[in-house]
C-alpha cells in the first residue's frame, strides 16, 4: 500500500520505533544501496538550508537518485496549479516526492493526486513531521528514554510546525511536555501544561526544544525588537547553570536571541547532534515509505 508521511500520526507507535531503531542502525553505518535504481524528488517551495540537504544526503547514502527542484525557475511561477506541478513530476516515475510549502495542508492534499510517496518537509505553521521524529531520536538518544520525562517548549510555539509535531509525538510517547512562551506566541491547546515565565519551567526540565520566532508568520511585529524578546525567552548559561538540562533547537537559531554563545557552545546543546540523527532518521523514513509498499 502506497504510503505518506503528511504529519507524525501517519505512524502508529510501533512503527515510530521500528524506524528509530533503524535509524541507530544507520548512524552507526550499517546501511548498503536499498534504494538503488530510486529517485527522490526535493521540491522546497520554502527556504530551507537542513532539510532539503538533509534529505538529499538521506537518499544518496541508501543509493537513490535525486532531484532537486529549484522553484524559483520551476513552472509554478508560470501559472501552473501546484497539483498539476506533482502530478507532472509524478508522471517521471520518482518514488517520493518531498515538500515543502507555506501553506499548511499541501502534503496532504497533493496526496491524493499522486503514485509516489509524498513526504512533508514542513508546510506552513502545521507539521513538520521528520523534525519531530529526529528530535525524539536525539532526546531519547540523550534520556534514554522520554517516557515519563519533562520536556520544555520554549518560544514562538503557535507559529511554529516543530512545536505541533513535537507536542504530538512526545505525548503520544508519554513525556510530560510544558509550553513556555509570552501570551501571543501560545497556542490555544488545553491537554498541555502552559507557563510564561522561563525560570518556572527549568526547575524541573529535563530537556528544553527553544524555537526561532517565526517572524515570516507574523503579519505586524509582536516584539518592538528580538532583543526584547530575548531578555524574556533566551537559553543562556547563567539560567540553566550546572542542572543535567539538554538542549535542542532546529534551526536555524537566532544566535543570543534564541540561545547565547556559551550556551551554544556547551555539551549539553545537542543542535549540531540533532542535525547529524536527521540524516539517519530520514534514511529510515525514506526507506520505509519506499519499500514497504
Ligand atoms: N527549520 C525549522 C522549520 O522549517 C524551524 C524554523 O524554521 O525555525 O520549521
Amino acid at each position: 500500500m502506497l504510503r505518506h508521511l503528511t504529519d507524525t500520526r501517519d505512524f502508529s507507535k510501533e512503527e515510530i520505533k521500528e524506524i528509530l531503531l533503524k535509524a541507530s542502525q544507520f548512524l552507526n553505518g550499517d546501511y548498503t544501496d536499498t534504494l538503488k535504481k530510486k529517485l527522490v524528488i526535493n521540491i522546497f517551495f520554502e527556504n530551507s538550508t537542513r532539510t532539503r540537504s538533509s534529505f538529499e544526503v538521506a537518499a544518496k547514502r541508501l543509493g537513490a537518485e535525486v532531484v532537486n527542484l529549484d522553484v524559483a525557475t520551476s513552472s509554478s511561477t508560470k501559472g501552473e496549479t501546484l497539483s498539476d506541478t506533482a502530478t507532472n513530476l509524478d508522471a517521471m516515475g520518482p518514488s517520493a516526492i518531498v515538500i515543502r510549502h507555506s501553506n499548511p495542508g499541501v502534503p496532504k492534499i497533493l496526496s491524493r493526486y499522486v503514485k509516489s510517496s509524498i513526504v512533508n518537509g514542513g508546510d506552513g505553521a502545521y507539521a513538520h513531521p521528520t523534525q519531530a521524529l529526529l528530535d525524539l531520536f536525539t532526546l531519547n538518544k540523550a534520556l534514554g528514554s522520554v517516557e515519563g520525562k519533562n520536556i520544555t517548549i520554549v518560544g514562538d510555539i503557535k507559529n511554529s510546525r516543530v512545536a505541533n509535531s513535537n507536542i504530538e509525538l512526545l505525548q503520544r510517547f508519554n513525556a510530560n511536555v510544558t509550553l513556555v512562551a509570552p501570551v501571543h506566541f501560545m497556542p490555544s491547546y488545553s491537554n498541555v501544561r502552559k507557563l510564561y515565565k522561563l525560570e518556572d519551567a527549568i526547575k524541573d526540565t529535563d530537556a528544553i526544544i527553544s524555537l526561532r520566532t517565526q517572524t515570516e508568520r507574523h503579519q505586524y511585529p509582536i516584539y518592538a525588537s528580538l532583543k526584547d524578546y530575548a531578555l524574556d525567552y533566551k537559553i543562556t548559561k547563567k539560567l540553566i547553570g550546572d542542572k543535567k538540562i539538554f538542549l535542542l533547537h532546529p534551526g536555524p537559531v537566532h544566535r543570543n536571541i534564541d540561545i547565547d554563545d556559551d550556551m551554544l557552545e556547551d555539551e549539553r546543546t545537542l543542535v549540531l547532534k540533532q542535525v547529524e540523527n536527521g540524516v539517519a532518521v530520514r534514511m529510515a523514513v525514506l526507506e520505509k515509505l519506499i519499500l514497504d509498499r
